[in-house]
């Protein structure tokens, strides 16, 4: 197991379209594997696959309350509450950046656990924009695309200097 380097905005591989994982062996575990130590070392809540770098469909989340840790393959949302709350965002991808990000109260997700076991979890609150923002990593949709005119502006320098950032392409 590794700590790999988290990919900043706006590496290539944060925009595409991660691949579905078929394989449950070594492979997907030693992946999950890295996921969590690398979002340990960085004290983040999620990291999705792609941001270490593996365009595949994976990503880790903690529930700091519970101390409970998500390990999810393939996830997609098969419900979720028609009310939203608005909140600041932040991303591993964008370090000290946070836009106000409205997203469902509650939502449940079905995928596969890291070992090819089929699950459904519902989640809420902290948990739940964890998910949602972790399963955009997966389509290539980043916290800016929500930002507004002056959100950018406001960040402007911050984004400048990661766009120069020759290590983020
Ligand atoms: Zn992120």
């Amino acid at each position: 197991m590794t700590v790999r380097r988290i990919r900043k905005y706006p590496a290539e591989i944060l925009r595409k379209k991660a691949e579905e994982i078929t394989d449950f062996g070594k492979k997907t575990q030693d992946l999950f594997r890295d996921l969590e130590e690398t979002l340990e070392k960085s004290c983040g809540l999620g990291l999705a696959a792609p941001q270490i770098g593996m365009s595949r469909r994976a990503f880790v989340a903690v529930d700091r309350e519970e101390k409970k840790i998500y390990r999810i393959v393939n996830p997609v949302i098969a419900d979720m509450d028609s009310e939203n709350d608005i909140d600041m965002e932040g991303c591993l991808s964008f370090p000290e950046i946070y836009f106000a990000i409205s997203r469902p109260k509650k939502i449940l997700i079905s995928g596969y656990t890291s070992t090819g076991k089929k699950i459904k979890i519902q989640a809420e609150g902290i948990l739940a924009r964890c998910f949602l923002h972790e399963m955009e990593h997966l389509d290539g949709i980043l916290i800016i695309d929500y930002a507004s005119k002056q959100e950018k502006e406001f960040y402007q320098e911050k984004l400048n200097r990661l766009i120069g950032t020759s290590a983020n392409k």
